[in-house]
């Protein structure tokens, strides 16, 4: 839910998903169209589907007791399996977003190497936060690190100037905003959104079909399992 949307406004929808679905049998009984219902503003719509996948796993097999039977599940990924691995079971892995890879790569050592044999998962904390607030991307503030006495990179690091002239599309014109629009749209029982122009919407109803995340029938659409 936080990949996409501010933690404080997730908070609120947390809350109510797990008190809607307070374990992962009662998710995976659940169908398609009540979780993407639930899952409408939080984006990328798909996850709403893989977490309903893996709890029916869950549900069938247990919880998964290692990074590597996480990774197992639908839409988990190495960085996430890891990081549960770490935090919830004290296992020895790197749990290795974007920010603890730069700082690797700044220190020039592989983040598995970097792992101490104890307190992995307050290792694992601080290498995140060490990314996130003090070796940033674009400005390091190398004065305040505490790994600046055997940092390579110290002081030495000077940030790519920004694409001159790039411009990215405004939102609304993405295709990533009218699936949005699409799936709340069916959730909140309405009609197709009007303001997609036809050709688009053919595309974008295409590729949510592909994606598991509508069905059609003809020229009726609904989200998967939706009573029509
Ligand atoms: S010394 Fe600078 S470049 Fe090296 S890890 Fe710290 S902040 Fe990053």
């Amino acid at each position: 839910m936080a990949q996409q949307t501010q933690i404080a406004r997730v908070l609120e929808r947390f809350d109510r998903w797990l008190a809607r679905w307070p374990t992962a049998p009662a998710l995976a009984a659940a169908t398609p169209a009540e979780v993407l219902t639930e899952w409408v503003g939080l984006g990328y719509n798909r996850r709403a589907l893989r977490l309903r996948e893996a709890c029916a796993i869950v549900a069938r097999d247990g919880w998964p007791r290692d990074s590597a039977g996480l990774r197992a599940l639908p839409g988990v990924g190495p960085y996430t399996a890891a990081a549960v691995a770490s935090f919830a079971f004290g296992e020895r892995v790197a749990a290795v977003d974007t920010n603890v890879r730069r700082v690797a790569a700044r220190l020039g050592a592989d983040p598995d190497a970097l792992l101490p044999a104890t307190r992995h998962a307050d290792f694992n904390q601080a290498a995140m936060e060490l990314g996130a607030l003090v070796c940033t991307a674009r400005a390091p503030r190398c004065g305040e690190c505490p790994a600046a006495a055997w940092c390579p990179s110290r002081g030495r690091v000077t940030a790519a100037p920004r694409a001159a002239g790039a411009t990215r599309p405004r939102f609304e014109e993405t295709d990533r905003w009218a699936r949005g629009r699409v799936v709340a749209a069916l959730a909140a029982g309405e009609r197709l959104p009007a303001p997609i122009a036809p050709e688009r919407l053919e595309r974008v109803l295409a590729g949510l079909e592909r994606d598991g995340l509508i069905e059609r029938d003809g020229t009726r659409v609904g989200l998967p399992g939706a009573p029509r």
